[in-house]
């Protein structure tokens, strides 16, 4: 999954105002950008194998550290751990919040990628491949996208016009960024992925900091 996550990011939100929606950003793709890092340094492994699921060429076959689900409860506490202690005037709670973002990532990839999840290590691999449907993968992105911000629309008010429609246009441009990835041609290299992945994470997370501002 990709832009779905940040569904989440906006439903913990509204739920924890105090947390800037950057962070969140940042917390609901940390296992991706730890991902598309360990790539880029050759410790995890994917390679492009065009039509292995019909949404995704990526064949996912070597993702323990950042991707098994044992993996990714440790990011989770760590990330929890880190940010009750170095993030100033939170709480465990706040941090708590922080937690379940993170873990979030693993039960939405869950959904959409073949088997290729591990439990522990590179082992027990599981995955309810809804990758290869792409309308209805597509669908449930989008979903998932508008569903959390919705209830961020619920929580926050505009500041001036753009506040109004400003976050709903980027999330539309979000997912027009996910769905030239279904109609182009494959990535050329795993490397060349990796990157993308790694500026468009950072990219949406500098976005969303600035359109904030926008909404109280
Ligand atoms: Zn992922």
């Amino acid at each position: 999954m990709f832009v779905g996550h940040y569904g989440v990011g906006f439903a913990a939100k509204a739920v924890k105002k105090t947390i800037p929606l950057w962070q969140l950003f940042i917390a609901v793709q940390l296992v991706d950008i730890a991902w598309a890092t360990l790539v880029l340094f050759g410790v995890e492994k994917f390679r492009i194998v065009p039509g292995i699921t019909a949404a995704s060429p990526l064949d996912l076959y070597y993702i323990p550290y950042t991707h098994s689900l044992l993996a990714v409860v440790i990011w989770s506490l760590a990330a929890m751990v880190i940010y009750r202690f170095a993030v100033k005037r939170s709480t465990w709670l706040v941090a708590g919040v922080i937690a379940v973002t993170v873990l979030s990532h693993w039960l939405l990839d869950l959904l959409v990628h073949r088997p290729d999840l591990p439990l522990y290590d590179n082992h027990m691999k599981v995955g309810l491949g809804l990758w290869n449907y792409p309308v209805l993968s597509f669908a449930l992105e989008a979903l998932c996208l508008f569903g959390g911000m919705f209830f961020y629309y619920r929580a926050t008010q505009p500041v001036g016009g753009r506040g109004r429609y400003a976050m709903i246009v980027f999330g539309l441009v979000m997912l027009g960024v996910q769905s030239t990835a279904l109609f182009s041609p494959p990535p050329p290299s795993a490397n060349a992925v990796a990157v993308m992945a790694l500026v468009s994470y950072f990219l949406f997370a500098a976005v969303v900091y600035w359109l904030e501002k926008k909404r109280a």
